[in-house]
């Protein structure tokens, strides 16, 4: 079969208190599974066991997590192939339940700790592997359960981050438009739609409003957005364009000096639109929103890349791999 067919998330939860009707919510959404197998940070689990239907489990493991050797160590203790593996955490643990799952071919769902990025539900782990991050290919989540109260206490930096990866859609969507008009790339236009929308949702929100219900809402739809966007084009096109080949350049050559993955990209667009798109109406909105957000702050809090470092990266970034992005129309 060539077609697309686009499996719709059998279960897609947000709100208040979700963690303490996991049973339920899997119940509502006709989720029936013998064993289920919770995967989750020692941490995290000693402040929300209370919360959590554990009883549900038939076992729990506690992993670090955004580690590749560190899967191989994972032994449960049934092998029953009627197990639905459940991630709770942040990125690393998502990112490494992700991996496990396609390894072991059993179905998971998410139930992320923080909305860092759109790795809550995509079909890509960013797992280190010998020493180096690298993007995996992997099955996508069967679902997602966002509990806004557990994203409330999450940091503050994690959620902007998950702020910075999702409106980074924008510069995708610019980048797959050059990619089409100069190179007569095929572009899933629905699925890149359905990115930007989600990015655009979030354009309006200040400061103040990172608390409430409604922000954290349209966070984690935007994020699941972009990660079905990927799952329809079969690809990261949606959600990723120059601004990603920069945040992976700084991951693989400068290792030392990388940070938050949705920092890093936000950091990127904003010098593309300044220095190598020259959109200075996109770079002052962006700039904006970020000053109001207080997503610009973190760039020199933890970002320590000079502009002149950045026009240094570009031609790193272009040979991340073979994609058409605004990069390709510039000397470098
Ligand atoms: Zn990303």
């Amino acid at each position: 079969m060539f077609y697309r067919d686009l499996n719709v998330p059998s279960i897609i939860e947000i709100g208040r208190n979700r963690i303490e009707q996991i049973d339920n919510l899997l119940l509502r959404n006709h989720i029936y599974f013998k064993n289920k197998v919770l995967f989750t940070q020692e941490n995290l689990y000693n402040v929300y066991k209370d919360s959590l239907c554990v009883n549900t489990f038939s076992e729990i493991v506690c992993i670090k997590g955004g580690v590749f050797e560190e899967l191989s160590c994972i032994h449960l203790k049934s092998s029953s192939t009627d197990a639905l593996y459940v991630a709770f955490g942040g990125g690393s643990v998502i990112d490494s339940v992700k991996m496990f799952a396609s390894m072991t071919e059993h179905p998971y769902l998410t139930i992320p700790s923080t909305l860092s990025n759109d790795a809550i539900y995509s079909p890509i782990a960013r797992l280190i592997k010998r020493g180096k991050k690298r993007s995996f290919g992997v099955i996508a989540p069967i679902g997602i359960i966002v509990d806004t109260d557990v994203i409330r206490r999450s940091p503050r930096r994690l959620i902007l981050a998950g702020v910075g990866d999702l409106v980074s859609n924008l510069s995708a969507k610019k980048d797959c438009e050059i990619a089409e008009r100069n190179i007569g790339e095929t572009i899933d236009a629905f699925a890149l739609e359905l990115a930007s929308l989600g990015a655009e949702s979030v354009l309006k929100f200040k400061v103040g409003d990172i608390n409430t219900d409604l922000f954290i809402n349209r966070l984690a739809y935007g994020l699941i957005f972009s990660g079905m966007a990927m799952i329809m084009s079969g690809n990261s096109r949606p959600a990723s364009g120059a601004e990603h080949l920069i945040s992976h350049a700084i991951d693989e050559y400068y290792p030392d000096r990388s940070t938050l993955h949705g920092v890093q990209v936000a950091w990127a667009q904003l010098m593309l639109e300044k220095y190598v798109r020259k959109d200075q109406q996109a770079y002052h909105q962006l700039y904006n929103f970020f000053k109001e957000l207080g997503l610009y702050e973190m760039f020199s809090e933890c970002l320590f890349f000079s502009e002149d470092d950045f026009r240094k990266l570009l031609p790193l970034a272009r040979e991340m791999r073979k994609r058409y992005t605004v990069l390709n129309t510039i000397d470098l």
